[in-house]
């Protein structure tokens, strides 16, 4: 019996990208010391993690780390609903609620888990059930859907009106509007308080992804959809990430009793998966407690933001439209992201080129990502390398 192989049509597809120059391949961090990253040897400055607020290194949850791993060893050893779901979890999942300004929260090992889970729960067999997505939004929640089942349709890019002709498209349908709150590859803000008056005209649920907005956004870093004075009857699934600007891993689904209910039952990431390490959840509880507090991570970003658009507009880069941590700047071609993103190399900065398909064809980017971790110094490194790399970062 004959088959096509599997092995090489992977093989096929993999020469083909390398044939496009668009091959990935992870760099070996050797050391990381705030922004500073060590690789081959060498020290650079990094521009590319999503560690905004500078807390991935902080002695406070390196010591709530320590403290629990010391107490109670490393692995969570099963499932929340089996035995692995400790003090930890259960205190981290009370915090997240009361940060977000919701009824319960519900860990996930990672966001691309949460998603996965949130949108099986609540699309997986539904019968006649739809699903409405901005076009840029996270893979994950694109993948979501389409594991879910029910029928998936994509809006232009923060296209308020194109969402409600996808919405009235299936009049009656029961509905899911889903939008990352901010959106990874370009930083903008999604048009939260519009989307949110649609999904209650049509009688839509509204989800949002804030990984990128949680700590940044709003009051306290409470999150892109306080930040738009809405609130949980506007916004009735948020699903936000640990690993970003709090500097740990695993993700939450926020909202009401009933949802999180919902989900533990339903949501089979959650359920069939091992819970997060306990010393992890400890750490991220500690970086809730300083996301909340600590407004000058907030400012000392924003202000670090403000001088790169400056310096940038000063240089006539082509940052794109961002008030948030993070930065792109377009440059259409891949391999002219990739050139410039060498060329930055080369000077001791790391910034990564993101190209398809991360992001659509023509608009290959260098991602540049602030943290509060980083100096002014930094910022103004970052802007007299461009300006060296000159005509290539301004290709387009
Ligand atoms: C990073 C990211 C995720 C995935 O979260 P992980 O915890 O890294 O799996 C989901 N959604 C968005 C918008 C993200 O940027």
């Amino acid at each position: 019996m004959t088959r096509p192989d599997l092995l090489d049509r992977l093989a096929v597809q993999t020469a083909e990208r390398d044939r496009a120059a668009l091959l990935r391949r992870a760099r070996t961090i050797e050391h990381a010391e705030g922004p500073w990253l060590e690789i081959d040897g060498r020290r650079l400055l990094g521009f590319c993690s999503n560690d905004y607020l500078g807390l991935a290194q902080h002695p406070q949850l390196i010591a709530a780390f320590k403290r629990i791993a010391d107490d109670e060893g490393v692995g969570s050893t099963a499932a929340h609903l089996v035995c692995g779901h400790r003090r930890e979890h259960a205190m981290l999942e009370e915090a997240l609620a009361d940060w977000t300004g919701r009824e319960r929260a519900l860990l996930f090992s990672t966001g691309y888990a949460a998603n996965l889970g949130a949108l099986q729960a609540l699309l997986g067999g539904v019968d006649g059930a739809l699903c409405v997505q901005d076009k840029l939004n996270h893979a994950c929640l694109i993948d979501g859907a389409r594991l879910a089942g029910g029928e998936l349709k994509r809006y232009p890019h923060a296209d308020v009106e194109g969402a409600a002709r996808q919405l009235a498209s299936r009049a009656g349908a029961p509905a899911l509007l889903a939008t990352d709150g901010v959106f990874s590859m370009d930083g903008d803000v999604a048009p939260l308080a519009a989307l949110a008056a649609l999904a209650a005209r049509e009688g839509a649920t509204l989800m949002v992804d804030d990984a990128h907005g949680l700590g940044v956004l709003g009051a306290q870093g409470a999150g892109s959809v306080a930040a738009a004075g809405l609130g949980a009857a506007d916004v009735p699934v948020l699903m936000a990430t640990l690993g970003k600007a709090l500097g740990c891993a695993g993700a939450f689904v926020a909202g009401s009793a009933a949802l999180i209910e919902g989900l533990t039952q339903f949501a089979r990431p959650h359920v069939y998966s091992t819970a997060m390490p306990p010393a992890l959840a400890a750490a991220a509880l500690a970086a809730v407690r300083l996301a909340r507090e600590e407004d000058w991570r907030r400012g000392k970003l924003a202000a670090l933001i403000a001088r790169l658009r400056r310096g940038a507009a000063e240089l006539g880069l082509p940052l794109m439209a961002s008030t948030t941590a993070i930065q792109p700047l377009l440059l259409g071609d891949a391999d002219a992201a990739l050139a410039a993103s060498q060329a930055l190399e080369a000077q001791g900065l790391l910034v990564t080129a993101i190209r398809p398909p991360t992001v659509p064809v023509g608009q290959a980017r260098l991602r540049i990502t602030l943290s509060a971790a980083h100096e002014e110094s930094h910022v103004d490194r970052l802007l007299a390398a461009l300006e060296r790399v000159g005509p290539t970062v301004r290709g387009r």
